[in-house]
């Protein structure tokens, strides 16, 4: 299931200093550039520029061969330059404390572990550390004859908007295990994977998606408990004006261009919340470093 996703601010969103380790599929493979569109008042901002990713090792990774670009969907282009976008220090620093050891039940007091650089909140009584880390959510683009199954929200956030199936990974299982499992409730459709699709980080709030392309073993749904309804729409007939979360705005735009061009591909990007938007406002983002191979 996916509550809460998305809200800036979010007091239980955490936050990464450092952008996941990526490996591209098959050394040497070449990352191209790609243009994406939206089917609102968006501009786009695109160039091949070099990429330099720091790595969590403290390490960087130039990517000469990568075609990397910034989609910027928002309503103002005067905003959409880098620095709207809040440092990683920044959103560290606006997480919400813990107050109490979920361990032991003591109080907790902020200071830096040995060995860290960061300030945690750290138990009084057994020393255990609080960490916040992001967390992942995994869910499914089914394709179906041309079309892709989209549930309507029938929970807050965004109650009534349209997503693809996709929830919060559980302990014990894998991003693929948790991806069935969410199409499984939200759609009630039973698929099997095809290919991971897309990560999209979303380093303000702490996610980070994985979404796989998927096909139903038997063409079956009807929407859970959390839906209000599952269609399967054509690309051309995607509710674009009633999606539910800008993840979800950016996977579908990057399927859309990839079958018009030819065949999907995997996707790595970062949509950067734009800091004082409104939550449901699902264009303030710029999609930044989305390399594909
Ligand atoms: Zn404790």
């Amino acid at each position: 299931m996916l509550r809460a996703i998305q809200f800036l601010g979010y007091s239980s969103g955490v936050v990464s200093s450092t952008l996941h380790r990526w490996k591209p599929h098959g050394r040497g493979g070449k990352l191209s550039l790609m243009s994406i569109s939206t089917k609102s008042a968006s501009t786009l901002t695109s160039g091949r520029v070099a990429v330099s990713l720091l790595l969590s090792d403290g390490s960087t990774v130039r990517g000469g061969c990568f075609g990397a670009f910034r989609t910027s969907a928002t309503r103002s282009e005067s905003n959409s330059d880098c620095s709207s976008s809040p440092s990683p220090a920044t959103a560290f620093q606006s997480l919400a404390h813990i107050n109490f050891c979920q361990w032991c039940g003591g109080p907790t007091k902020q200071a830096i572990p040995d060995g860290d650089e960061r300030m945690r909140d750290v138990c009084q009584l057994c020393g255990k550390v609080a960490y916040q880390n992001p967390k992942m959510i995994v869910g499914c683009l089914v394709e179906h004859d041309g079309k892709v199954l989209l549930c309507k929200r029938n929970i807050p956030p965004s109650y009534g908007l349209w997503t693809l199936p996709a929830g919060y990974m559980e302990i014990g299982e894998s991003a693929a295990e948790g991806a069935i499992r969410e199409t499984s409730e939200e759609t009630g459709a039973d698929v099997e994977l095809v290919s991971p699709f897309a990560q999209l980080d979303i380093p303000l709030i702490g996610q980070s998606y994985i979404i796989f392309r998927a096909r139903m073993k038997k063409v079956h749904f009807s929407p859970g408990p959390e839906s209000l309804d599952c269609q399967l729409f054509a690309l051309d007939d995607i509710p674009f004006d009633s999606l539910a979360f800008s993840s979800m705005l950016v996977t579908l735009n990057m399927y859309i261009e990839d079958i018009k061009t030819g065949k999907p591909k995997f996707h790595y990007g970062i949509i950067n919340k734009r800091p004082g938007t409104r939550p449901d406002d699902i264009h303030a983002y710029t999609l930044d470093h989305h390399m594909q191979s």
